[in-house]
């Protein structure tokens, strides 16, 4: 199947008791056993079924397969949030003493996490000084359990070298993690590049209509973990957290998928709401007829903008002009997705004067939405970073961050053209 039938068909057969054409929600915490022997049977998992949905949901099942199906990974796991699932993907295979190597251009909750929650659990972040293959090598050793980079970063719209980040870190016998949550699978599929996992923040495109947090984790299949067992004791060691599993070996290609599932998401609960799940799965029916429409605003607003006298420079891979041109049209065909910086002359005044006149804009923090959405990402997404880490990060104080939506390109133009004549 094509992208464009697996958003509507993947992962669901119209279930067996019912016919129910839509996925049905399963808004249950636990799943009956049938004997004593039967519970033991699950417990000791000698037989496929459900237990309880901390761990496993039919529902969460749908869209787990439906993601995997399009990452073309080989399993995948629906968790709360996009943050929750970076976090299990990096605590599946590190720890204590360990440290991951990472671009420097990120979300800032990503940031945040990386640079002060994982710091205090022992597990060092190490950023680049920019996103190439070369500038981060340099930062790996033999305690690097991943390295990790945003397919096209949020809110600066830099698109990474998966290729060449993927190779290198191979050479190394090390993992690369890529956040795939700007791009969707309909316009990169980083998998096919090299990664090894892919991880999103479903809040944003794949939902697409800002009403549900989730997250989720594809794993590939393809990362050697036990031609890698010293870098990965938590992969190729007993788990005492899981019957003395060893995963690397006993569970075979899904190894990753699996402990995340069975030793983070287990033991701490950041389980999707399978009614979460529906509205996600409602959503990616539309994908990939919203991703066309949204990078077809999206260009036509750069072009605007960039044309546009008050503008100053405007950051948009599309555009001839991006530093990341080239790698827009490699890695997404010059349609780098519909975010959007932009700088406006007048500095953070004139700025602030833009964001309070737009009508149609929706002044908010999130991206991926069917409307358009601005942001001052210096005020409120990236306020945690000083001064040196925004310059790192790609960001001035007077940036604004523009996420096209999928209405009507005229009425879009036109407050953005009443918001600027109102900012002078
Ligand atoms: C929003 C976002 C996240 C975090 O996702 P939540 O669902 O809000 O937890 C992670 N990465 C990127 C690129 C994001 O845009």
């Amino acid at each position: 199947m094509r992208d464009e039938t697996k958003v509507i068909h993947s992962g669901y057969e119209s279930e067996n008791s019912t016919k129910s054409v839509a996925v049905p929600i399963y808004q249950t915490v636990a799943y009956e056993f049938d004997s004593a022997q039967h519970a033991a049977d699950l417990f000791n998992l000698e037989v496929e079924g459900n237990i309880y949905t901390r761990l496993m949901n039919p529902t969460n099942d749908v869209l787990g397969k439906r993601v995997a199906e399009l990452e073309g990974g080989v399993g995948a796991l629906a968790v709360s949030a996009g943050s929750a699932a970076i976090n299990y993907a990096v605590l599946t295979i590190a720890e204590h003493g360990n440290n991951i190597v990472s671009t420097p251009q990120l979300y800032g909750g990503t940031y945040t996490l990386f640079a002060h929650a994982f710091a205090r659990l022992g597990i060092e972040a190490r950023f680049a000084e920019d996103g190439r293959p070369e500038s981060l090598e340099k930062l790996i050793d033999e305690k690097t359990s991943a390295v990790f980079c945003e397919s096209i970063s949020n809110p600066v719209g830099s698109i990474a070298d998966i290729e060449g980040i993927a190779e290198m870190a191979h050479k190394h016998g090390v993992p690369l993690i890529v956040d795939n949550t700007v791009a969707t699978p309909i316009l990169i599929k980083p998998i096919d590049y090299g990664a090894d996992i892919v991880v999103h923040s479903l809040t944003k495109y794949m939902g697409g209509h800002g009403n549900s947090l989730g997250g989720i984790i594809v794993d590939s299949g393809r990362f050697p973990w036990a031609k890698n067992a010293k870098r990965f004791p938590m992969m190729n060691e007993p788990e005492p957290a899981y019957h003395g599993v060893v995963y690397a070996k006993d569970i075979g290609d899904t190894a990753f998928i699996a402990r995340a599932r069975t030793v983070p998401m287990r033991n701490t609960g950041s389980t999707l709401s399978p009614f979460n799940a529906f509205l996600i799965l409602q959503g990616i029916e539309t994908l990939a007829l919203r991703m066309e429409r949204h990078c077809k605003n999206a260009f036509k607003v750069a072009n605007y903008l960039e044309a546009h006298p008050q503008v100053e420079s405007v950051n948009y891979g599309g555009l001839s002009t991006s530093p990341y041109y080239e790698l827009a049209k490699k890695y997404t065909k010059g349609k780098p997705s519909a975010l959007l910086s932009f700088d406006i002359k007048g500095g953070i005044d004139a700025g602030v004067r833009f964001f309070d006149s737009l009508k149609l804009f929706k002044r908010l923090v999130n991206i991926g939405d069917a409307k358009s959405l601005v942001a001052h990402p210096a005020s409120t997404t990236h306020r945690q970073l000083s001064d040196e880490e925004l310059i790192t990060a790609g960001i001035s104080k007077g940036t604004l961050r523009l996420c096209v939506g999928i209405e009507h390109i005229d009425d879009i133009l036109e407050d953005l053209g009443q918001a600027l004549e109102a900012a002078k």
